[in-house]
């Protein structure tokens, strides 16, 4: 039988209210393998109405209590890990060891890390200026988290964890393209006891029932990752109804290699930030800076390097990236390998698809393109797939003005052994978060999000909590 993913609103698994469902897509063999509930307005409001009731409950249990919540959820996510592995791993076709050693373990690590901050999170006082100042903190009551399919657990996680430690009820959108692990997280939630309502999950297209929930009135905020363009939209909804809203979106980022780096030495890496998960993850270094005086040498590596990088499915040893997430997708991305053409580009080194490998698949070898300019669209648009982008610089300067010259402010990892420019660098780009020598490195108290087209506002840490939160200053006379 053709497996299921239904909605869980208040506790319980259900259809849709028009019982409508999408197919979900194996992206190894391009075949549908299961159904997504379509969900539309009614539904939207049905899953709002259920977190309204539970609001008030859930607002009321101490910090700490909402952190033991957190963390039976995430012993019970622990004990399961391997059943969450092999339907991440099915749902998107990446490589079971990704979903076993980063991806499933971080959906782990977010909701421990906010059971944490649950309880260190603090209230603030200040004294001795003008009165006794209380800055207390209350949840903002029912929450929107809308979520893409690139890192699909780990993304629904990272937004749902602080908006429950804060003490907000949810309700989730996760993407209708991968909404394998949102369904089977929802239903451990309800099982290990979590309060009905506190944790709602409805799925379907975003333009019908993710702006349901976002025009929804008592929806106080929308925690958004995705696209710009729907970021955009749901901003606009958003400043309408003068509605708080994050927006973390897509991103453009340089790796900026300088004199002092070895191109043989380095090139690993920057491989593995430009291909990781097929380069679907928004951190993706996918435009390499290289001084002009060691571009052969840069070109040399590459072309060694690139032959490691095969693509294949998830129970293939040997396959590195899986295929690309839709064929949505991997139509964008070949349409970009054949503008790179047009642009003035080559493909300058490509690894390969394995013959285990069904062909009806969405498989994309990754590619370095070189030759297209600094300003060319492959350059400048988020590509979203395992493609490289090859350009040289002259100086310091010359290497800041290209990062820095697409719509996007993301990231960017500068590799160089000189301290002082590290940070001379890591100063003068416009991005929200700058790696020097390491990429996807992640401390989960820092401040994260991006600049200018990348986003509005930063997830992480107290940055979250500070979200999910509305501040309220009690001033008493003194
Ligand atoms: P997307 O914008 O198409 O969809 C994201 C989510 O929004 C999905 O759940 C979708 O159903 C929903 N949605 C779509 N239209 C909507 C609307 N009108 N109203 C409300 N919800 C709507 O993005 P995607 O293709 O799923 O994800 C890829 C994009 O996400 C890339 O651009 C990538 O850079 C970005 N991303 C950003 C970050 C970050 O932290 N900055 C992280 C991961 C992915």
């Amino acid at each position: 039988m053709t497996p299921r993913f239904a909605l869980h609103i208040d506790g319980e698994d259900r259809a849709s209210a028009r019982d409508a469902w999408l197919p979900v897509f194996d992206p190894c063999t391009g075949a549908a393998w299961a159904e997504v509930a379509a969900a539309d307005a009614s539904d939207a409001e049905a899953a709002v109405a259920a977190a309204q009731r539970a609001a008030p409950a859930w607002a009321a249990q101490k910090p700490s209590e909402r952190a033991r919540w957190l963390e039976r959820i995430a012993d019970a996510l622990e004990a399961d890990a391997e059943t969450f592995v092999a339907l991440e791993s099915r749902d998107t076709g990446k490589p079971l060891a990704l979903c076993r050693e980063i991806e499933i373990p971080r959906a782990v690590a977010n909701l421990r890390f906010f059971a944490a901050a649950a309880r260190t999170f603090g209230s603030e006082a200040h004294h001795g200026e003008a009165g006794l100042n209380l800055v207390l903190r209350p949840p903002l009551g029912v929450v929107a988290t809308i979520s893409p399919w690139n890192l699909p657990l780990y993304l629904f996680t990272w937004k749902l964890a602080p908006a429950l430690a804060a003490g907000c009820a949810v309700v989730a959108k996760p993407s209708e393209v991968t909404p394998a692990t949102a369904t089977a997280f929802a239903r451990l939630a309800t099982r290990v006891g979590l309060p009905k309502g506190v944790l709602n999950v409805v799925h379907g297209e975003g333009a019908v029932v993710g702006e349901a929930l976002v025009r929804h009135p008592a929806v106080k905020a929308v925690s958004f990752t995705g696209s710009t363009a729907v970021g955009r939209r749901i901003g606009a909804l958003c400043g309408e109804q003068l509605k708080k809203v994050s927006l973390e979106l897509g991103g453009k980022n340089a790796t900026l290699a300088f004199e002092d780096i070895e191109p043989r030495e380095a090139v690993g890496l920057v491989a593995r930030a430009a291909f990781q998960n097929a380069g679907q993850i928004c951190l993706c270094g996918s435009r390499l800076l290289v001084p002009r005086s060691r571009l052969d040498e840069w070109r040399n590596a590459l072309r060694a390097e690139l032959p490691s990088w095969t693509a294949g499915p998830p129970s293939d040893a040997v396959a590195r990236i899986g295929p690309l997430a839709s064929a949505v997708q991997a139509t964008k991305v070949r349409a970009y390998l054949a503008l790179a053409a047009e642009e003035g580009g080559a493909v300058l080194a490509q690894g390969r698809v394995l013959d285990s490998a069904d062909p009806a698949g969405w498989w994309q070898a990754p590619a370095v393109v070189d030759g297209v300019g600094i300003g060319s669209r492959c350059a400048t648009e988020e590509i979203f797939g395992p493609v490289l982008t090859l350009h040289a610089f002259d100086d310091e300067a010359d290497a800041l003005a290209m990062a820095n010259a697409t719509p996007y402010g993301l990231a960017a990892t500068v590799l160089t052994n000189d301290l002082a420019r590290a940070h001379r660098v890591a100063a003068s780009l416009d991005v929200g978060l700058v790696w020097i020598n390491t990429w996807m490195q992640r401390d989960l108290r820092v401040p994260f999000g991006g600049n200018r087209q990348s986003g509005v506002g930063r997830e992480g840490g107290w940055e979250a909590m500070r979200f999910f939160t509305e501040p309220r200053t009690v001033c008493l006379a003194t």
